[in-house]
């Protein structure tokens, strides 16, 4: 897995890059590897040069890889980065350290009852659909304000931050910046935005916390 090691090296260093260009610290921001697809023996691998921080889209499937080593790797920091059914809300609270992927008041109120069931509670940001997207899971910019309070006041979440995936034909830029903007206005500290292809981009926008898969692991089948 030397091939792994020397990806990983490389995206740290392209953080750093891009980080002190933007005049911001490279170690403030936060490098999610997505292990999606992707085997437990090769999140051994990322785990063996130091990465602690792993990105899952599915629950089921971030179970069955990481309870194992959740136990071996008390440090280790799992992220949901994909859409969360209600009836899995339970499961997601118990197993993730971060939900990225808060996007209806349906789902707020069921991590509601979870969190308080599980006496545990993950960090939560919420997914902003950045262009509006009819067939993309996320709020609305323009809803996002009436939401914040849903989840708040209604429901009693802690917001950590905001979460977006641009439209694929588009340039990523305006959506970060948009992000940006939308998360100073609600003074919310976390900023997911950026994968394999545009992290450098979205790191001079102002991201705090980039979820790269395929430039770690290589392609996913
Ligand atoms: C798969 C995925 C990523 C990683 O994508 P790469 O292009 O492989 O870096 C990041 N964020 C989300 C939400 C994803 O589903």
């Amino acid at each position: 897995m030397a091939d792994l090691a020397a990806k990983l090296k490389t995206v740290h260093q392209k953080i750093k890059t891009a980080a002190l260009a933007a005049g911001c610290n490279p170690l403030a921001i936060k490098l999610v590897a997505v292990s999606k697809k992707k085997t437990e023996s090769d999140v051994r691998a990322a785990l063996a040069t130091g990465q602690k921080i792993f990105g899952e889209n599915r629950v089921q499937e971030a179970k069955i890889k990481f309870t194992t080593l959740r136990g071996e790797f008390p440090d280790l920091e799992l992220h949901l980065i994909g859409p969360l059914q209600t009836n899995k809300a339970e499961e997601a609270v118990q197993l993730f350290d971060v939900i990225e992927t808060l996007d209806r008041p349906q789902l707020a109120t069921a991590l509601a009852k979870a969190i308080k069931k599980a006496g545990r509670a993950p960090k939560l940001y919420i997914e902003v659909n950045s262009g509006n997207e009819p067939q993309k899971a996320g709020i609305a910019p323009r809803e996002l304000e009436s939401f914040l309070h849903f989840c708040r006041e209604d429901c009693g979440l802690n917001i950590e931050g905001l979460m977006c995936i641009p439209p694929h034909k588009d340039d990523p830029k305006p959506h970060f910046m948009r992000l940006r903007e939308l998360a100073a206005r609600f003074s919310l500290p976390m900023l997911s935005m950026g994968m394999s292809a545009d992290f450098e981009i979205a790191i001079a926008c102002g991201s705090t916390e980039v979820r790269v898969g395929t430039a770690i692991f290589g392609e996913r089948s």
